[in-house]
């Protein structure tokens, strides 16, 4: 049987619901054979994962979602089977996280201010250990009554323009990429279609990533579109480029993202894990 790949998913070391070990479990059930763990700008969960991955008999390559910014925007990079053991690797991750801190106590304190009582505290109380973000926010005003349903709570408190929409400083793309390709990894830009970019500024945010040492994007990302893939597979050839892909699960319930539900790759493009294999 072909091999099946899913290289973008969360556990609850982010913003998933499930552990680690779950994860994995659940991947393979799903008949994933090779699978990346890239929680949101955190390692934390790769050694249980990897543990997991030995016990169940399915690959396991290192990985992470990191956050970066383009032109002002939010960009996510993933990065794919790095050496978790490296110490600027590891840096980067601590600073990131650091950012994330800094950041949720800005959201609580705005929360507050609002008459909101222990938003960090509540918030915290959602995250097994793991950076506090936006839903875990969410789950505190739906318990506390704020409000009755978590889009409510982006909707009024969380969502874009509202109090608790405060923007990280995330570093550049150049040097998420450098953290990624120094430790041995590959730098995978994440589901390009969800920045919502004409074409043209697409075509330009890929040409500069490949630039600044990129190997691939994601070609598919969950359930697309029909013709999404075919069409960027055709921009990560214009930049030379391998395509990478993954479910980007968070949550079971949610068919469109659901481990080992990404279409395969089109035949038209290098798929990332050649690149690993030389
Ligand atoms: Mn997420
Ligand atoms: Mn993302
Ligand atoms: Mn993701």
């Amino acid at each position: 049987m072909a091999p099946v790949y899913d290289l973008h998913c969360h556990s609850d070391q982010s913003d998933g619901a499930l552990s680690p070990e779950e994860v994995v479990i659940r991947a393979a059930e799903r008949n994933v054979t090779c699978l990346a763990l890239t929680d949101h700008d955190t390692i934390n969960g790769l050694a249980r994962a990897k543990q997991q991955s030995e016990r169940t008999g399915i690959n396991l390559v290192a990985g992470i979602e990191f956050s970066s910014q383009w032109m002002g925007k939010n960009v996510h990079i993933v990065g794919l089977n790095f050496d978790i053991s490296n110490s600027s690797l590891q840096q980067a991750v601590l600073s990131q996280e650091r950012a994330r801190e800094s950041r949720a106590e800005i959201i609580a304190t705005k929360l507050e201010k609002a008459g909101i009582a222990s938003a960090l505290e509540g918030a915290k109380s959602y995250t097994n250990g793991g950076a506090v973000g936006r839903p875990h926010f969410a789950r505190y005003l739906v318990e506390q009554g704020v409000v009755s349903t978590i889009s409510q709570a982006f909707k009024r408190y969380l969502g874009a323009g509202k109090m608790g929409d405060v923007k990280s400083n995330w570093p550049e793309i150049a040097e998420v990429v450098g953290w990624i390709t120094q430790a041995g990894g590959t730098a995978v830009l994440a589901h390009p279609a969800k920045y919502k970019m004409t074409r043209t500024k697409l075509c330009l945010l890929t040409e500069q990533f490949a630039d600044v040492g990129g190997g691939a994007i994601e070609v598919v990302s969950g359930k697309q579109p029909v013709g999404l893939a075919g069409n960027l597979a055709k921009i990560a050839n214009q930049f030379k480029l391998a395509g990478s892909s993954g479910s980007d699960f968070h949550v079971p319930g949610q068919p469109w993202q659901e481990l080992g539900c990404a279409d395969r790759l089109p035949s038209t493009v290098q798929p990332v894990w050649d690149l690993w294999s030389r």
